[in-house]
């Protein structure tokens, strides 16, 4: 499968495209804000055949590209190999009840699981532990297609919460999703999850967006384009599969 990789100068804390060509300058909203996670990493940008691929997994069911979607995420968690603690404890990010329902699975955790199995073969000394049920959703988010970022931002504020704190205390997670796009929900997941004691957060996704930046390069060029800013990870969409159009339906992601 060819997916774009992820090239240029980028921040070395949330992994964003930066324009600046020195290394290890934090972008500017890791600046403005340090995240509550050490690192976020991605496999590929949010763009062309994964983008399709990762569509076709949350809304046309097909479980078979989890396998391989898992393997790649799987390549994504391998950069914090050796600076990321040996023990981990992953934690997909959870969909609210309702929108489970809808989907009838929660592919960050579909993604995670094959990841896991992916990485006990590659790297069986690296303690991976999958806990699925660590964060719970408390409500049904509005989709962040159209927000701003900082309505993403309130849009997920308090929107997790740590089932049985006793699980998290002290240890170092490793938080899972398929999309990263301004970070709200990585953010407000691992806000919820240090209150509860964990040591430390870290994030890997399989795709990321790329941010909007002057006179950086953004993906595809058709106008009406939101790769750029497509709603970050959750929340949104499902409502948009089956009758959009392809081009709208694969532009307004959301999971
Ligand atoms: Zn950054």
């Amino acid at each position: 499968m060819e997916v774009p990789v992820l090239s240029g100068p980028a921040c070395p804390r949330c992994g964003d495209n930066v324009d600046t060509p020195e290394q290890d300058s934090l972008c500017r909203a890791c600046r403005l804000a340090p995240p509550p996670f050490e690192r976020a990493v991605a496999y590929a940008f949010y763009q062309d055949t994964l983008r399709s691929a990762i569509h076709a997994l949350k809304y046309d069911r097909m479980h078979p590209a989890a396998k391989r979607l898992g393997r790649m995420l799987a390549q994504a968690i391998v950069q914090l190999h050796g600076e990321a603690p040996t023990n981990l404890l992953v934690v997909p990010i959870p969909l609210h009840r309702t929108r489970y329902t809808e989907r009838g699975f929660n592919q960050a955790r579909l993604l995670a699981a094959h990841a896991l199995q992916a990485l006990h073969a590659s790297h069986p000394a690296w303690k991976l532990h999958l806990a699925p049920a660590a964060l719970m959703r408390l409500r049904a988010t509005e989709s962040q297609a159209n927000l701003t970022p900082h309505a993403r931002r309130v849009n997920v504020r308090g929107a997790f919460s740590v089932n049985d704190p006793a699980a998290v205390k002290g240890r170092h997670i490793l938080l899972i999703d398929d999309i990263l796009t301004t970070g709200a929900t990585a953010r407000a997941a691992a806000v919820t999850l240090k209150r509860a004691g964990a040591a430390t957060v870290w994030v890997a996704t399989l795709a990321r967006a790329r941010r909007a930046h002057p006179g950086a390069p953004i993906g595809p060029t058709n106008a009406h384009n939101s790769s750029s800013a497509p709603s970050d990870t959750q929340d949104g969409a499902a409502s948009q599969a089956p009758t959009a159009s392809v081009d709208s339906s694969i532009n307004q992601p959301s999971s």
